[in-house]
């Protein structure tokens, strides 16, 4: 009898007639911005691009028409599981959404390898959210079909830091010769360790104002500094306001405390408001991941600078490109 070996995920897939391929992302993982080189944003950025011409065209088509994508969020989503949806439903495919694993066999102690595998026999592309870092990578590493990394603990979340950038160049023209100050919680914040990766690829300066509890982690500002990327740190805004391009708040993240009085100590920390905005550059963005729980004053929304609401629509531009690249029609 001889034993059955079952096919291994291959890196160029076998393509039912009339489909692209893309050589790049085809059938790939987005786990880590530490994959991107600047060409592939270029690459992304023009999809993007692509795809909100056809959305404000047409609303939606039938790039992906039977395709279907598994949503599977361990830890609370807004703006990336919706977006993810309106992605997918916008390019014709449709979604299996796991938004609540309390309702499915993970509370009956399923291991993610194996609600992965499950999933993917349904599905076609698997978007994880994970309170563990290295969650997705784990994922991947026993999935077939692509894993797409929607923030995994305080480790990354590279399709935001790919909207981030999107954001900055659609916002401000260009990305090198920016002055970015990312604002609040560097610790636990992993858009912004995601973000501060991705800006390597620029000639650009970092800033990081934190209080000194929620610091950029010292593995990350090494990484960055082997790039050659001038950074510094700073306990207030003030003496680098003036000079900030991009003004990238984040919320302190409460859910990652140990010790919830540390997080009572920190908590509103900093507060922009429409003072900060008067010291700052007129063609300064404001930028934030959200949700915000109090940094950013609504009296600030009204300011052409304050991106972040255009920063959530980017994302289902980016996203969409993302679906379309791993499943080989962009
Ligand atoms: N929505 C972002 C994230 O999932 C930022 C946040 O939650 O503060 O990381």
């Amino acid at each position: 009898m001889t034993t059955y070996v079952p096919p291994l995920r291959q890196s160029s897939p076998h393509l039912p007639f009339g489909d692209k391929q893309d050589a790049t992302f085809y059938g790939k993982d987005i786990l880590s911005v530490k994959q991107f080189s600047r060409d592939d944003l270029e690459y992304i950025f023009g999809v993007a691009h692509e795809m909100e011409e056809m959305v404000r065209r047409v609303g939606s088509f039938d790039l992906l028409k039977g395709k279907i994508l598994a949503n599977l969020f361990y830890e609370p989503s807004t703006r990336t599981s919706s977006s993810f949806t309106a992605a997918m439903e916008r390019l014709g495919g449709s979604v299996i959404p796991i938004n609540e694993v309390r309702y499915s066999s993970v509370s009956k102690g399923e291991s993610l390898p194996d609600t992965v595998r499950t999933l993917e026999s349904y599905a076609d592309v698997v978007v994880l959210r994970h309170p563990e870092t290295g969650a997705a990578a784990l994922a991947a590493k026993y999935a077939r079909k692509p894993v797409i990394n929607a923030g995994d603990g305080i480790g990354e979340h590279p399709t935001q830091a790919l909207l981030d950038l999107f954001t900055i160049r659609e916002e401000l023209g260009q990305v090198d010769g920016l002055t970015v100050t990312m604002l609040g919680d560097l610790k636990y914040g992993r858009t912004v360790h995601s973000l501060s990766r991705l800006l390597t690829l620029f000639d650009i300066r970092l800033n990081y104002v934190s209080p000194d509890i929620l610091r950029m982690p010292a593995e990350i500002i090494e990484e960055i500094k082997a790039t050659g990327i001038p950074q510094a740190e700073y306990a207030e805004m003030e003496p680098i306001l003036a000079e900030t391009d991009v003004l990238y708040v984040t919320r302190v993240q409460k859910e990652r405390f140990t010790n919830p009085d540390e997080y009572e100590l920190v908590r509103g920390a900093y507060v922009i408001g429409t003072d900060t905005m008067r010291q700052a550059k007129e063609k300064m963005v404001v930028m934030h991941p959200l949700p915000r729980v109090g940094e950013i004053a609504m009296e600030v929304d009204d300011d052409p600078r304050a991106a972040y609401f255009r920063q959530m629509e980017y994302g289902l531009y980016i996203r969409m490109a993302l679906l379309a690249m791993v499943l080989g029609k962009a």
